[in-house]
């Protein structure tokens, strides 16, 4: 019997540490902060926000949530981040993605303080993971190492096999796993024969975000799953094909007309070791870093003694 890595638990686990060290904070007359920029109203974005938001309030970290209107410009943006850098009172700074087509994301991004960069998108702190320096590491990737850690699957030695190479999750979760000393296949869609290279995985991640893309036959047995995918279904065929003989699916998708499935296709996880399931999985972890992410910088800022650097080498499995 395949493993199930239970993300929600070890979100719940790590959301309590951040919590206790909010409080050892606290205690030093320091509250962390995270300000959260949404531009318009990107229905997804917005329940995104709302939850980052909440796991804020309950972790007792401080927030912001500023709502420019779909009509702001790149220019009105980077004051407003400039603005952020500058308040003493805001360790973290996350602008919602995706923006509105005429403000250039690239800008912003680079705009933020890196010292302030929770979603490790800045190039400095790209720079930094991909030289093998500590520093503030996007959230996905970091969390999808800290289920591996926690779960007590060894990356050191693997064959770890990764599908997609987004800036986003692909390659930083890639680099990640290389640092960690496994040796790293990246794949892509211009990628020939990709089962070759799946077969051959000991921890396969995928990241493409195509439904149940990865079969039983693309997998080896006793490999690691790491499903990042999150793709809603919403044909019955379909959840059919993906859950046979699943009720409870079943019951889900009549009350939602909706259900989600991952780049994994389910019948896969019955070869694995170990696996993620869609929902209740990776996906569970990234607030979890970002709380996360907050409190090290606010740390590294505010000169606590223990910093990104020290939280980070937690966060990576030392890396
Ligand atoms: P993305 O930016 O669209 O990148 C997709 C990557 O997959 C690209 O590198 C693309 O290759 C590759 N790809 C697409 N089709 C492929 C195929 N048929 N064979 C091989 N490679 C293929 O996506 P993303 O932002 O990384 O997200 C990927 C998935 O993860 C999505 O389902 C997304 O919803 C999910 N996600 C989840 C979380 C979370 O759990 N919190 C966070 C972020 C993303 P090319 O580069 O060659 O185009």
């Amino acid at each position: 019997m395949a493993r199930v890595l239970d993300g929600v638990a070890i979100a719940a686990e790590i959301k309590a540490e951040v919590g206790a060290e909010v409080r050892a904070l606290a205690a030093q007359g320091i509250v962390p902060g995270l300000a959260v920029v949404l531009v318009g109203h990107v229905a997804a974005s917005e329940i995104y926000v709302r939850s980052k938001v909440k796991a804020c309030a309950e972790l007792g970290i401080a927030s912001w949530m500023l709502t420019p209107p779909e009509s702001v410009t790149t220019e009105e943006m980077l004051a407003m981040v400039a603005e952020l850098n500058a308040r003493d009172e805001v360790d973290g700074i996350l602008i919602q993605l995706p923006l509105p087509k005429h403000v250039d994301t690239r800008r912003l991004l680079e705009a933020v303080a890196p010292e302030k960069d929770v979603d490790g998108f800045h190039p400095v702190n790209v720079g930094r993971l991909q030289s093998g320096q500590t520093g503030l590491r996007p959230c996905t990737p970091a969390g999808i190492m800290e289920i591996l850690r926690r779960s007590g699957i060894g990356v050191e030695g693997k064959n770890a096999v990764v599908l997609g190479r987004s800036d986003i999750v692909g390659k930083p979760v890639a680099m990640l796993l290389l640092n960690a000393s496994a040796t790293v296949t990246v794949c892509h869609s211009k990628t020939v024969e990709i089962a070759r290279h799946t077969r051959e995985a000991e921890i396969l991640v995928a990241a493409i975000g195509r439904p149940g893309f990865v079969t039983a036959e693309m997998v080896r047995p006793g490999a690691a799953l790491i499903d990042v995918g999150i793709n809603r279904i919403t044909n019955a065929a379909e959840v059919a094909r993906f859950f046979p003989g699943d009720t409870v699916r079943a019951e889900q998708f009549a009350i939602r007309n909706s259900t989600l499935v991952g780049d994994i296709h389910p019948e896969a996880f019955a070869r694995a070791g170990a696996y993620t399931p869609v929902p209740g999985g990776v996906g569970a972890l990234t607030i979890a870093m970002l709380m996360k992410n907050t409190v090290q910088a606010a740390r590294a800022r505010r000169g606590t003694g223990v910093g990104v650097e020290a939280g980070a080498s937690v966060a990576v499995g030392g890396v």
